[in-house]
């Protein structure tokens, strides 16, 4: 965890204020206006920072507040454990939760105007030990979505993932750990495929995926407490769709058998799945209890993605690796030596909050499923499956996407090193 991003003042002294008021039991109306107004602020500073979540997360003694930004956590402030029941309260009036029920795991989502931008803020509430804990998650509606010529792929990799999302059937799974970007690369696609000519339905499950913004062409329905993701596909196949997204597969085999044969069937399919790497994506599927018959049948494609932080453009500067560096990379990547490269990192700047690094940049690999990969997942040989696919992606594996950014001056050795976990199941 790091220290460079801090609460600012404003947040400190209202902090304070809500704190003496407390103690000197002020009337419950000044508590929630002082409370709002905390909050409002701490909003403020995540939006200024780019913050994508913050977490409410009460010790013995206090309340610890942390921000991710650019995927990492950093501490944000530490406040009174005593204000934590107002902040509580005032979060669950705002998302219109039960307020007097203290012991149960409870979700909402509210929207405010922060900094002149409508904030979709997603909240969990749940209990611990020490409290109640809580973790906010942002949505700016004021950025556009993003197309997929936004995500910073490597030209190959984008020519291979737009032809794939020209088919007429198929399933293609993109697969990311949580947190990686694969929603946002499902709903780049569905940008790119927005058109009259295609009729898409969009299924979304509220806790797993922020709702896609009102797209002309695009149909969204959302599970409920009475439906599941199955239940809302079979319902969405009745409408003949040609594209249909789903969401997070989260080990439901129902759901993927009936993806897979709705695959087979004249429909593109799209899911998020949670795997480190495509080949990995399939052992996945298979201890899910799919079959690798179906596999074969209905399984276009695999896109597996990660994200690294991009190195800060205002202080980027180059340096020679030493010894040891060479020696930690070489563990990672043996087969790569950096004698006589120039590489590059973040010095640190008002910017970037004197972290380095300034935003995110996705990796990829795509798998595509040729018949020799169909052939031996219904021969039911995955050691042969493995074999072919890594030979397929020689040269455009994650790690391949990762060491270019790295040689290109996009990201630094030690991010790569950070985030390169996704390579040992190949
Ligand atoms: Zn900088």
């Amino acid at each position: 965890m790091e220290n460079q991003y801090q609460c600012t003042k404003k947040v400190h002294s209202l902090v304070e204020q809500l704190k003496v008021g407390l103690k000197k039991n002020i009337n419950f109306t000044v508590q929630n206006t002082l409370a709002t107004k905390l909050l409002q602020c701490i909003f403020e500073d995540m939006i200024q920072m780019r913050a994508s979540k913050i977490n409410l997360q009460p010790d013995n003694n206090d309340l610890l507040m942390y921000q991710y930004i650019d995927g990492i956590l950093y501490k944000y402030c530490t406040c009174d454990k005593n204000i934590a029941n107002t902040l509580m309260l005032n979060l669950k009036l705002m998302a219109k939760l039960e307020t007097t029920k203290k012991y149960l795991p409870q979700y909402g989502q509210f929207s405010l105007d922060i900094a002149s931008c409508i904030i979709d803020i997603k909240l969990s509430i749940l209990p611990f030990k020490h409290g109640e804990a809580a973790i906010l998650q942002f949505f700016d509606n004021s950025k556009n979505l993003k197309k997929l010529d936004d995500l910073g792929m490597l030209n190959n990799t984008y020519a291979r993932i737009s032809s794939l999302l020209k088919k007429t059937s198929g399933m293609v799974f993109i697969a990311a750990s949580t947190g990686q970007g694969a929603t946002t690369t499902v709903y780049a696609g569905l940008q790119d495929l927005n058109q009259t000519k295609v009729k898409i339905i969009n299924i979304a499950d509220p806790h797993e995926s922020h709702q896609l913004p009102a797209l002309p062409y695009i149909e969204q329905r959302q599970t409920n407490l009475n439906t599941s993701l199955n239940h809302e596909l079979c319902s969405a196949l009745t409408q003949k769709p040609d594209v249909v997204s789903i969401g997070a597969i989260q080990g439901d085999k129902e759901l993927v058998d009936t993806s897979l044969n709705a695959a087979t069937r004249g429909h593109l399919i799209l899911a998020t799945l949670h795997a480190v790497n495509t080949v990995a994506s399939v052992s996945r599927l298979v201890d899910m209890g799919v079959k690798l018959n179906l596999l074969s049948m209905g399984l276009h494609a695999i896109i597996a993605q990660h994200l690294v932080r991009k190195i800060c453009t205002v202080c980027r500067t180059t340096y020679q690796p030493n010894q040891q560096e060479k020696a930690r990379f070489n563990l990672l990547f043996p087969s790569i030596s950096l004698e006589n490269k120039i590489l590059y990192k973040g010095a640190g700047c008002a910017h970037c909050h004197h972290t380095g690094y300034y935003d995110r940049i996705g990796i990829f690999e795509v798998l595509i499923l040729d018949k020799a990969l169909k052939k031996s997942l219904s021969n039911c040989n995955m050691a042969l499956f493995k074999e072919l696919a890594q030979k397929k992606l020689l040269g455009y594996t994650l790690q391949d996407n990762l060491i270019h950014l790295v040689f290109t001056g996009t990201t630094s050795l030690f991010e790569a090193q950070r985030s390169c976990y996704f390579n040992y199941s190949y």
